[in-house]
Parts: C-alpha cells; structure tokens; sequence
C-alpha cells in the first residue's frame, strides 16, 4: 500500500524540541483541569496514621473524590511512568536544553534536589527491611490496578484489603506523589512563563492545509487523529493548520468521538480525554461510562428485563450482547475521516501536496460540509485494540485512498472525487458502503439497522 510514499525528513533537533515543549505542556494543562475539578470537590487527600499500644497500627487516607482522584493519576501517569516519554526525569534533562543561563540551571537542579525528596515519599516507610518508595508504589499501583485488566486488579486490590495498613500507606504514598509531581511541574511551567524560556522558535510559514489561507492566527499542533481515540505520535507542526479551522475542526471531532462506532470502541480503548475525564456513551437506552482505565459501568434507562446477561467464556472473561440505540449519520464520520486523511498527506507526502487543487472538494467539505462525489466502507467488524494507525495509499493516476484502523475500528475513503471507492463482491461482504453524495446515505445493497 505504501510503495509510492516518498521518504520523511526526519524531524530536526530544534523540531522535537517544539513537539517536546509542546507535549509537555499540553499534559501539564490537562493535569491542571482535572486538579481544578479535584480542587472543587469537599475534603482534602489526607492520612492519618493512629498507633495503639493494645490494637496496634491503624493508617487511613482520604481522597476528596475516589473517582477524580483516579482521573488525576492517570494524567499524571504521562509524567510518573518510567515508560513514558514525558517521563519527569527525561522532561528535567530535556528542559536543560532551553537555555544556557545559569540562574536557570541552578533552579533546575533545585527541581531535581526537590524532586529525589518527593520520589522517596512524604513519610519514610520500612517495610521488611526495605523503605517503601512513592515512585515504586506509583509504579506497583499503577500496572496492577490502574492500567491491570479487571481480573488482576481484583486480585491485587483483594490482597491490599486483606492487609489495610499497607494498602492504606500505599495509596496515601500513591497519590501524595502524584500531588508532589503536579506541584513541582507548576513551579516549572510558571518560572519558564516568567522568564520567557521557549525552545527555540522554527521560521515556518503559516499556511493553513484546510481554508488554504496564510494570514491569521496559527498558534497550535494539530493532532491529526483525535486525541481522545488517539495515537500520540501523529501531529502536524505549527503553521500548518489555522487557529479558526482549529476550532471548527475540533467541534466536528466531538460529534465524531460521539457517534457510532468510535464511541463503543473509545469506551473499551480510549484514552483520557482533553479534559482529563475517562471516556463515556450516551445512547438513548444506555449510558455507559470508563470508571478507571480498567472498569466500565453499564446503566440502562429500560426495565431490568432488557438488562443483557453476560456470559462466561471458557477460556476466562465474559462475553456480553449490548443493544444500542442511536441517530448515524455518516456525513460525520467521513468529514473527520476526510480531515485525517489530508493531514496524513502532509505527514507523508509534505504541505504543498496537501496544498494540490486535486484536494479542494476534500476542503470544502471537511469544512462546509454536504455532500462528496465519492464513497465511504465503514467494515463490519471491529477487532478492538488500544492502537489507531492510518495508512494511505497515494498514487496520483489512481486517486487517494486512505485506510484507517481507529482502535479497531476500520474505514476507508478516497480523498479525491475519482476514481469511486471500489465496491467489489468482497468489500460489500464485509463493510457498509455509503454514497457521500447523498443528503442521507443508506449503506448500499439492503438496510443496516440503526442498531448494533
Ligand atoms: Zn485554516
């Protein structure tokens, strides 16, 4: 599918100095809402710790909101993971980079003298000989209840019950940390605002790829596939995408987050949003919601009767039947679809491709809606994965086709009024096909119901 994509330049160093800066600042700011929304909330994080010559130890915690609380530690998950490329440690060496001055090294290396304090936690901790660590416990908690499937977490969590004073030191540990890093990033985002420290600015020239203008505001990266069903690495660099197409396209993402498929697959694979909330569903007859990375609540507005029964597989796990009811329409998707698809273009192939008259009627309808003289297959089934990749197939005699697999979701569209989107014997079997062309496009040969 790919032979004919030119090669990428790799990104210069001053360029993933911008894309760094860039995510790190976006995180910090979707940590803060949910700090903020945690902040509204009555009561505090607090511990407490009661020793009793008769009964012994008894440690407890307290979190303002459990559910909240744990929307806050998984954004800040991007900076407390080892794994993570915004990882606090990678982000202090990369922020030594800014700049040379020395007021500004020495107050990183305060960050840092800080920052070992925090990791060994607000209270020491000896357990079987061994200090119990914040940056450990936030690691252990983490990949064995947060981001753990629902059965290990029960495990694990029914093994911190049985023991409630460790539990409770642990999770009291766990999210102090989590409090310690948000403050220590704040005291970092305001000394860089105050002292105008900034990666290096890239001379670009602004020209927006959807309204094609080159005057205006072009403040922000685009991410080309949504954030909240999304790949992380996909972006398109500042200048490319104007602040007002930002906006509009950023209203039609939500509708497109909201409306089936993608709703049902973000609800099992989604990430956090922009907000900072978990994903959640609306349908007219269910409402279903993430509660951590690892549990879904399910509530039905019908009688308990229609309440579907989950089944036990044999090879461990439950298989359950949902019946959905909702408006589709697929003018919604395929706009969106439309919009990664030309951001695509300007990844593989560079802006001024992007740029061709060839992709005009591709603009005006990501942006102006209506109709497109070309077909969208949306695959019947779905093999849900926590990933979403885009592949294009580019080839300017046979047209612009693009393939994309959003969390196990796939569809496929071309980009360019001709040639059609080939409806062979094969791809009718296994996909809806939808003339754009039409006010409201029924999925060709027989009906889909409006329910799945
Ligand atoms: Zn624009």
């Amino acid at each position: 599918m790919d032979e004919k994509k030119q090669p990428i330049e790799a990104p210069s160093q001053d360029e993933q100095l911008e894309l760094f800066f860039y995510h790190f600042k976006h995180n910090f700011y979707r940590a803060e809402q949910v700090y903020k929304r945690l902040s509204k909330k009555k009561g505090n994080f607090s511990f407490k710790l009661e020793l009793n010559k008769e009964k012994g130890g008894k440690v407890s915690y307290n979190v303002p909101d459990e559910q909240t609380a744990k929307e806050f530690a998984v954004s800040m998950s991007r900076f407390l993971l080892p794994d993570s490329s915004l990882n606090i440690d990678n982000l202090l060496r990369t922020l030594q980079q800014l700049s040379t001055d020395t007021e500004y090294q020495d107050f990183l290396i305060n960050v840092n003298q800080c920052l070992n304090k925090v990791k060994e936690g607000q209270f020491p901790v000896i357990m079987n000989n061994k200090q119990l660590r914040a940056d450990d416990v936030f690691v252990e908690l983490s990949s064995n209840v947060l981001f753990a499937n629902d059965i290990d977490a029960a495990k694990y969590l029914d093994k911190l019950r049985n023991d409630p004073i460790t539990g409770n030191l642990k999770w009291s540990l766990y999210y102090g940390y989590c409090l310690d890093v948000f403050k220590i990033l704040s005291i970092i985002i305001d000394y860089l605002e105050k002292h105008d420290i900034h990666p290096p600015r890239i001379d670009r020239k602004n020209h927006c790829i959807f309204c094609k203008m080159t005057d205006g505001n072009f403040s922000s990266v685009e991410h080309v596939i949504p954030e909240s069903i999304g790949n992380e690495t996909l972006f398109l660099p500042r200048g490319y995408v104007c602040d007002n197409c930002n906006t509009r396209i950023s209203k039609l993402e939500q509708d497109f987050v909201n409306s089936l498929p993608i709703s049902m697959v973000k609800i099992f694979f989604g990430s956090v949003g922009k907000k900072g909330k978990l994903p959640s569903a609306k349908f007219s007859n269910v409402h279903l919601q993430r509660i951590s990375p690892n549990a879904i609540t399910m509530r039905y507005h019908v009688g308990a009767k229609s309440i579907p029964k989950a089944t036990e597989l044999p090879e461990g796990g439950y298989k359950l039947k949902l019946s959905l009811t909702t408006q589709f329409n697929p003018h919604i998707i395929a706009r969106v679809l439309f919009k990664m698809g030309l951001g695509i273009v300007a990844i593989d192939r560079g802006r001024e491709e992007a740029l061709h008259p060839r992709y005009d009627p591709a603009r005006e309808y990501i942006l102006n809606g209506g109709h497109f003289p070309n077909r969208l297959a949306i695959f019947k089934e779905s093999h849900p994965s926590n990933v979403s990749k885009i592949e294009g197939a580019i080839n300017n005699k046979e047209g612009t086709f693009i393939y994309f697999e959003l969390l196990g979701a796939r569809f496929i569209i071309g980009l360019e009024p001709n040639p059609k989107n080939m409806i062979n014997e094969q791809l009718l079997d296994q996909a809806y096909v939808f003339d754009l062309w039409k006010d409201k496009p029924e999925p060709l040969h027989g009906s889909v119901k409006r329910t799945s």
